[in-house]
């Protein structure tokens, strides 16, 4: 197999007794891309990571890695590998133990295993650290290395599920520039599940949003957020006002809505809130059918002439602004 390949799902369903977790869904990964799963809790997002690993069998359709169907392999044989939670390390184990863990399992000799899991180490910046114990290490640290033991069988497809959910704020931001340079250098795809709107954007060339165990939209990270198709997607990518007009249901992002006074704009509403959030004030206000609109204004551009709540202005928007919507 060559070291890139495109990954394709076909109808892949996973069918807990009762549940249906993923209901047929299709789509392409090309190869070398860094795509993220996106959607709630309990959308199917980690059943239809496991079935690409082979953690989880496929209730029906298949999994296709390079064209050949993998659906039925066990996990060693695909040509994938799971990024497992820092958690799961082998506490009595070293760093490098634990990186080479699965070449040890395969019989690779320790002289082999050892150079393997240098090399891995340094990828991730923990040379330094190899001869330590994971309760030595710190969150971060304990991730790189989490990260090293899966890139160490040379995947075609890196699978990360919810990778930087245990990480502080801030350490979260750092670990996930970490992950797309890692994905650059290697140029291997990159799935990464998650929930987190922002860690799809910072990191996706391409956004699957989930949704009930379906796709409701893919396609390039700009695409998605900029023309959401349906009313789901607008209000879980957020910075979008979805609301009801006599031309039917729409999307509006936040930051293009103008403000005007009252009765110069598209619609009139009755401010409700003012919040400062820095860069921005969100102004709240409500129109007619008591539907809630938030404009993001410059602060800037605020402050020349403030609002307050109880004042009524009017709403303006470009008609280029307005994504009409499916539902
Ligand atoms: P997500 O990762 O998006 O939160 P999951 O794939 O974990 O979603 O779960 C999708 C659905 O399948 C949920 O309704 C969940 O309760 C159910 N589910 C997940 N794993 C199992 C299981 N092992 N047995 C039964 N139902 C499961
Ligand atoms: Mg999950």
């Amino acid at each position: 197999m060559t070291k890139n390949a495109d990954l394709e799902l076909v109808a892949l369903t996973k069918r807990y007794s009762g549940t249906v977790a993923v209901d047929a869904i299709a789509h392409h990964f090309k190869a070398g891309v860094y795509a993220c799963l996106l959607g709630p809790s309990g959308c199917g997002k980690s059943s239809t990571l496991r079935m690409i690993a082979g953690h989880e069998t496929v209730s029906d359709g298949s999994i296709l890695l390079g064209g050949k169907d993998v659906s039925h392999l066990p996990p060693a044989k695909r040509g994938t590998a799971m990024m497992f939670q820092s958690y799961a390390l082998f506490p009595h184990l070293s760093v490098r133990d634990n990186v080479g863990f699965s070449l040890r399992m395969a019989g690779t000799d320790k002289v082999t295993r050892d150079r393997r899991a240098d090399e891995m180490l340094e990828l991730v910046e923990m040379t330094a650290l190899a001869d330590r114990k994971p309760d030595q290490l710190s969150g971060g640290q304990q991730q790189r290395v989490a990260l090293a033991r899966a890139l160490i069988t040379r995947p075609q497809v890196l699978l990360l599920d919810e990778p930087l959910s245990a990480l502080d704020p801030f350490l979260r931001i750092r670990m996930r520039a970490e992950l797309k340079r890692l994905q650059r250098e290697l140029g291997i795809s990159f799935i990464h599940v998650t929930h987190g709107q922002d860690e799809a954007l910072a990191l996706a060339d391409e956004i699957i949003v989930m949704n009930d165990a379906r796709i409701e939209q893919a396609g390039p990270a700009r695409d998605v957020f900029n023309a959401p198709k349906t009313a789901f997607v607008a209000r879980f990518m957020g910075g979008h006002n979805v609301l009801d007009l006599p031309q039917g249901k729409v999307a509006l992002r936040s930051d293009q809505m103008i403000v005007m006074p009252a009765k110069a704009g598209r619609v009139d509403g009755r401010i409700t809130g003012v919040e400062y959030q820095g860069t921005h004030v969100a102004l709240t206000a409500q129109i007619a059918g008591s539907q809630d609109v938030t404009a993001l204004i410059p602060e800037a551009q605020f402050f020349e002439t403030p609002k307050a709540p109880g004042e009524v202005i009017g709403l303006g928007w470009d008609d280029i602004a307005a994504h009409p919507l499916a539902s």
